[in-house]
């Protein structure tokens, strides 16, 4: 592959975007059978079955309105990798997708398990988004169109590169687009809240569309002394460290622990329990563990309960102290407490 020096090494000369560095367990997939192996796989061998629906409980949110004190951070969880952020005195969503289905179509694609732990209606006035990638499970037409209906202007939207387009045609304008590294700040009534783009092992695919056209992020908040990780969507990689210590300590550290079966298949990709807990290690081992992208869409293989029960483990294996460690509810609301120090 030629490479321009000039280039970032996650550009590519054709304006699409890779991996910078090698994935382990990328060549096991290798080959364009590895969906059909999959299906394949699934047919023959079968998988767990679905959880019945009072698997999931749902607990009434504690959201401070209009918004919290500038020094608070402040996490709701409304399932999957969809966050109430109240962070630097303002609100911010993550991957925000309030709609039945994770897929481009209505009546067809997973669906929830339970309806989402914040109602629609009663969101505070939102500041921001925060969109990690353009796959359905963290980017959702309906949702965004819903968003920008009820916000306006007032909504920042914050992306890696390669969305104002599409968010354009929403008819979505205030956007900024970071690469990896790139920061920005996003501000409200409530105070203000500084934004870092930080690498994550991941890919892009939305429709008929090239693979890897957009880029795909994790991000950092920093506000009022204090810092969260939302770790997007990513494969355990080797850049943890690295992102901790430029841009930590973190008093939260938000992870995916599901979507890792078949493990030959979406290793690269989606990190399970074991590897989201390594990863918070590297990040610096401390602040809240949050686990996140598990017990709302069905998109894989693993039997949907089985996250938070390996998460636990791995937690305890590694001899971390058990407050740290939430695994919230759906609608579930914590006040994350000040590191030890900080
Ligand atoms: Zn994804
Ligand atoms: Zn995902």
């Amino acid at each position: 592959m030629t490479s321009d020096p000039k280039l970032p090494a996650h550009h590519l000369p054709d304006g699409r975007f890779r991996t910078p560095w090698p994935e382990e367990g990328a060549e096991e997939r290798g080959g364009g059978g590895a969906v059909l192996r999959w299906q394949w796989e699934r047919l023959t061998h079968g998988r767990a079955p679905d959880p019945p629906p009072d698997a999931f409980p749902r607990v009434e949110p504690r959201v401070a309105r209009p918004r919290a004190p500038a020094d608070e951070v402040r996490l709701t969880w409304v399932g999957h990798s969809t966050f109430l952020l109240q962070v630097g005195g303002l609100n911010l969503l993550t991957d925000p997708v309030w709609s039945r289905r994770a897929s481009p179509l209505r009546w067809i694609g997973p669906a929830r398990f339970v309806p989402p732990g914040l109602a629609w209606d009663d969101l505070p006035p939102i500041d921001a988004v925060l969109v990690s990638h353009d796959h359905y499970d963290h980017l959702d037409d309906d949702t965004v169109r819903r968003l920008h209906a009820r916000f306006g202007a007032a909504l920042h939207w914050i992306t890696p590169l390669a969305y104002r387009e599409w968010l354009g045609d929403r008819g979505i304008t205030r956007v900024t687009e970071l690469d990896w590294w790139d920061e920005a700040t996003v501000a409200g009534e409530g105070g203000s809240v500084r934004v870092a783009c930080a690498p994550a092992q991941h890919w892009t695919r939305r429709g008929p569309r090239e693979f890897n056209d957009r880029l795909w992020a994790s991000f950092a908040l920093t506000a009022g002394g204090r810092r969260v990780y939302f770790g997007g969507d990513s494969g355990y990689f080797h850049g943890y460290p690295e992102i901790g210590r430029r841009l930590g300590p973190f008093d939260a550290v938000l992870m995916p622990v599901g979507a890792y079966d078949p493990r030959w298949f979406m290793r690269p990709a989606h990190m399970n329990p074991e590897e989201a807990v390594r990863a918070y290690g590297d990040l610096g081992g401390a602040g809240d563990f949050v686990a996140m992208h598990w017990g709302t869409f069905r998109l894989t293989d693993e039997d949907p309960l089985e996250p938070p029960v390996r998460t636990r483990a791995a937690w305890r294996e590694a001899g971390l102290p058990e407050e740290r460690l939430w695994i919230p509810r759906h609608g579930e609301t914590r006040v994350v407490p000040r590191l030890a120090g900080g």
